[in-house]
């Protein structure tokens, strides 16, 4: 495993990162899902992509820069296969959609820079407390999943304006 993608990633971040590439290349076989090509390129580009979401086209531009035979229709199909199978999470971004990879197990909630589309977890699940008195019986509600994306600019954006 070379650092195509990125020239400054470091040696231990490319063990953690085949680490993780393992995971979600097993991930996959559970579900079901072929190890093709192209799934293997696109989840590489999101473990080594700094937590951002990008969307269909910018996926794309790093998949052809790796394989060139790749073209767009089969990056979206993938993207959208991904999706359907909880691998990916698709979430909508200044209107457009835009996809990461789904963190099922650690239950995150991002702040999303708008400058840089930089994304970092929230401390805490907001919405927990709210899920509680929701789920007593005089609210009758039972809460299955939610979605809490806070957007706004990081430090290093503030910084800079
Ligand atoms: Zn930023
Ligand atoms: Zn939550």
């Amino acid at each position: 495993m070379t650092s195509w993608l990125n020239p400054y990633i470091t040696y231990v971040q490319v063990i953690i990162m085949n680490d993780q590439i393992q995971q979600f290349y097993d991930l996959l076989k559970l579900k079901g899902l072929k190890l093709t090509p192209a799934r293997k390129i696109m989840l590489k580009i999101f473990l080594t992509g700094e937590n951002k979401f990008l969307d269909a086209v910018q996926v794309y531009d790093q998949v052809k820069r790796t394989d060139s035979r790749i073209n767009f229709s089969t990056v979206y199909r993938n993207l959208e296969t991904l999706v359907q199978n909880a691998v990916v999470e698709k979430i909508t971004l200044e209107g457009k959609a835009a996809y990461t990879l789904f963190e099922k197990q650690r239950h995150r909630h991002h702040m999303i820079c708008t400058s840089c589309r930089k994304t970092t977890p929230l401390p805490y699940c907001p919405v927990k407390e709210l899920e509680n008195i929701l789920k007593r019986e005089d609210n009758g509600f039972l809460p299955i999943e939610h979605k809490v994306e806070i957007y706004g600019y990081c430090k290093d954006c503030r910084v800079r304006e």
